[in-house]
């Protein structure tokens, strides 16, 4: 088996490289490579399809997440609430402006937030909770969005893994992830679901006046060329990376089908393994698998990614070290927390190649070694 790869970035391109290369060309002869027509155009498909107001297009998906705790007006000192399980940029933010981290636990099967965990680490000093939709499933948004509302603290989705995805109200009400909070970050990062051919990020909010204030701060505090109303930062997104991801947006939904496909057949090749744990999809999330994340049990984790390396099997280990271990963190003392299901979750998780161009032959092939490999 030739090449496998965790994400195959460029099956895809090939799939759509004459659109693409003849976008990139029409920017390139335009010039206009600082916000050129095509950022605004992609604004506007993105927020229809999320059905959301105002999309604000940003450089990166960390910025974006700077950027809402910025536009929400926090202080040193104020405490955020989020996961110490994800990815490092949810929490470098927090500590950037040097706000307080306060780290949930997780739920074992679906890897995202605990919701009574979430309820209780508030105190008067919680300022804003950071739901992050892992691998690519929602979060249990109903009952956050009550606590939220409770305490009148704004949430913040982090959907950098999740765009595409749904989350179903028990009333039936469905809504994309990233469009339920006051504010939803997402990265354009090339691996992404949605990814650009290089960095971008994005904003949603339905709310009008913090949509002034996140694109105020996005572009050095001005909204009058040249009159800066407070600090901000520089945050575009290139055109050359809105013309792509144009062009990708009207292929998402089928991304997602694919990777959910390729999830599909993981799930029945490693059903009733007892030595390992297939991905739970939680009734009220449309899981749109941005990892294909295994929790082993009795198996050496590490031995077994060797030798799946050595039969050209790429795995990768989704977070080695959680976030409130990591040194970065080392002033807040968040080191000896005990994060019961993080901590486990941690030793025995492994993530196997998902992308939306993996062939049954692929699939076969990785699935059967692996189950040959755990005997
Ligand atoms: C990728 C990612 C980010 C950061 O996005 P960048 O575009 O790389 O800055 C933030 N949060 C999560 C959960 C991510 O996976």
């Amino acid at each position: 088996m030739q090449n496998l790869q965790m994400v195959d970035l460029k099956r895809q391109y090939h799939k759509i490289k004459n659109e693409v290369d003849t976008a990139i060309l029409n920017v390139l002869e335009s010039t206009a490579f600082i916000n050129g027509p095509d950022v605004q155009s992609f604004a506007k498909e993105l927020a229809e399809y999320l059905d959301v107001k105002h999309v604000i297009p940003c450089a990166n998906g960390t910025d974006a997440l700077q950027i809402s705790l910025m536009a929400l007006g926090l202080k040193p000192g104020d405490e955020v609430i989020t996961t110490s399980y994800t990815y490092i940029a949810t929490v470098e933010v927090i500590a950037l402006l040097r706000l307080t981290p306060v780290f949930v636990d997780v739920d074992a099967d679906t890897f995202t937030m605990n919701i009574d965990s979430a309820r209780k680490a508030i105190t008067s000093k919680t300022k804003a909770i950071i739901p992050v939709h892992l691998y690519g499933q929602a979060v249990n948004m109903e009952p956050l969005l009550e606590l939220a509302k409770e305490h009148k603290i704004p949430v913040i989705e982090d959907n950098a893994q999740a765009i595409g995805g749904t989350y179903t109200f028990s009333d039936g009400t469905k809504k994309k992830t990233g469009t339920m909070g006051v504010i939803g970050c997402t990265s354009f990062f090339p691996s992404k679901n949605l990814g650009g051919y290089g960095d971008g990020g994005a904003i949603f909010t339905n709310d009008d006046a913090l949509a002034e204030t996140l694109k105020m701060i996005a572009n050095h505090g001005q909204k009058t060329k040249y009159y800066h109303e407070m600090v901000g930062c520089n945050s575009r997104l290139d055109t050359i990376q809105a013309a792509i991801l144009r062009i990708k947006l009207r292929h998402l939904d089928e991304y997602c089908t694919a990777r959910r496909a390729a999830a599909d057949y993981y799930d029945k090749a490693f059903s009733n393994n007892p030595k390992i744990v297939t991905p739970f999809r939680a009734p009220y999330s449309y899981h749109v698998f941005h990892q294909y994340t295994l929790q082993l049990r009795g198996v050496d984790r590490d031995g077994l990614q060797a030798k799946l390396a050595k039969r050209k099997i790429p795995s990768m280990i989704y977070y080695p070290v959680p976030s409130h271990k990591q040194n970065m963190l080392k002033e807040y003392g968040t080191a000896n927390l005990v994060l019961p299901v993080t901590d486990m979750l941690q030793d025995c998780v492994i993530s196997l190649p998902i992308h939306t161009e993996l062939t049954e032959e692929e699939l076969s092939y990785i699935t059967s070694n692996l189950l040959e490999l755990i005997g």
